[in-house]
């Protein structure tokens, strides 16, 4: 949803033209050997399916920070302190670079 609008665009026309067949409000449920259980507004549905793949966002990934903090003067910047996009993540790194 945050992407960038010209991306968006070209990237909703694409999906368009392969058939990609697009659920919103959706989330998955369950997986088993025959599918997957998807949940639309609290009803649960079977899609019978080979392969599920996870592509579902992302987070903040930062145990080494935790772990070195009490140890050394270190500071968290870009996705290790909240998964964004690249360009918070380069200039936090500038800045932090610039007050090292
Ligand atoms: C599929 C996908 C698409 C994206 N598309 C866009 C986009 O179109 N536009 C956009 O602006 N952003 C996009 N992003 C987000 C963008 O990639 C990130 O916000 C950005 O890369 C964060 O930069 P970073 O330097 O904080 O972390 P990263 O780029 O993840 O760099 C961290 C680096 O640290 C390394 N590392 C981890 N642990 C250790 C360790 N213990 N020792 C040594 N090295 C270690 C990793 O291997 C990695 O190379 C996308 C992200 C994903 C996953």
């Amino acid at each position: 949803m945050d992407m960038d609008p010209g991306i968006r665009e070209d990237l909703m026309h694409e999906l368009k033209d392969a058939f990609v067949d697009i659920r919103t409000e959706t989330c998955i449920a369950g997986v088993s050997e025959e599918g997957a259980t998807l949940r639309h507004r609290n009803q649960d549905y079977f899609f019978p399916c080979d392969t599920v793949v996870l592509a579902i966002g992302t987070k903040a990934e930062n145990a080494l920070y935790g772990a070195l903090k009490s140890d050394v003067d270190v500071d968290v910047v870009g996705d290790a302190y909240q998964a964004r996009k690249a360009l918070e993540a380069s200039t936090e790194g500038f800045y932090q670079g610039l007050h090292a």
